[in-house]
């Protein structure tokens, strides 16, 4: 039987498929379960492995998928394998494709503004039926966050994509959760980028390799910085595996020393 969940740097991840997940959260928009998803990558279990606040909310998600191979290939490594990645940008997808066949409401929060207005337009071409409920870009001061979150929370949207990059967005939806009646709530990263056309998504055959980060760093090379924490990412768990061990192997030394003091009292 499969592991339900995997505890990576902390973190515990729903062993869910693309599609398991969404047939998940299709009756949780169906039953109106507020719900709340977080696609964690390597920086994102990084960063949350060392700010304890960031670790906190995104602690409360209702769901954690993996994003990116890095995650799926430590999981295998601690041997409680993940069964696929979830990348957030997939999800998106198949919520807005829902989205159009139930003619749901959506509301888009983050990007530049010229990305946002550009995605929304995509969005409203490609998927005719769902309805645009409100967005806003993601640069904005206390003042227009009340604004916006009033706005938000008064449309009354079923999905809530927040697209501001991690630790924000994952920060936002923790923060902002409790003034909603219901929602399924996403941080989505870069993709309103990629829906804008702004920045392009790495070709099948890479996504079928495994190779998307390495993509994304030819395109982006001043990524390189990020990319460099999946590595860091990779080296912490497999540390943290034999800080495990060892504390493991003491455990049982001392719980030998003890069997063995017992039978020498005993005589
Ligand atoms: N962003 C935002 N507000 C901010 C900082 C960032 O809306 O204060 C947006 C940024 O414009 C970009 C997204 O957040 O669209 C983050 O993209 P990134 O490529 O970093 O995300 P990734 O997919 O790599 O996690």
């Amino acid at each position: 039987m499969d592991r339900l969940t995997t505890s990576i740097l902390g973190i515990q991840f729903n062993n869910f498929s693309r599609k398991e997940i969404m047939g998940i959260l299709r009756s949780r928009i169906h039953e109106k379960k507020k719900t709340f998803i977080v696609t964690a990558n390597p920086e994102i279990c990084l960063h949350a492995s060392l700010n304890p606040d960031y670790k906190e909310a995104i602690s409360t998600a209702d769901y954690i998928m993996p994003d990116g191979i890095g995650v799926v290939l430590v999981s295998k490594f601690l041997k409680v394998p993940l069964k696929e990645r979830v990348p957030g940008f997939d999800l998106m997808l198949d919520l807005l494709e829902l989205a159009d066949k139930k003619q749901l409401k959506i509301y888009l929060l983050g990007a530049k503004k010229k990305s946002i207005e550009k995605a929304i337009d995509f969005i409203r071409n490609e998927y005719p039926s769902l309805i645009v409920s409100g967005y806003h870009h993601g640069y904005i001061n206390d003042e227009d966050q009340k604004t916006i979150l009033k706005d938000a929370c008064e449309k009354q949207p079923d999905l809530i994509f927040v697209a501001k990059g991690y630790p924000k967005q994952e920060m936002w939806i923790s923060n902002n959760l409790k003034y909603f009646q219901y929602g399924i709530f996403i941080g989505v990263g870069g993709s309103v980028d990629v829906l804008a056309g702004e920045v392009k998504r790495a070709p099948d055959v890479w996504q079928n390799l495994n190779l998307e980060w390495f993509y994304r760093l030819i395109k982006q090379p001043t990524r390189w910085r990020r990319t460099l924490k999946i590595f860091t990412f990779i080296g912490k768990v497999f540390f943290e595996k034999r800080k495990d061990k060892k504390r493991l192997k003491n455990l049982v030394v001392m719980g030998e020393e003890e069997q063995i003091n017992k039978q020498v009292k005993a005589g």
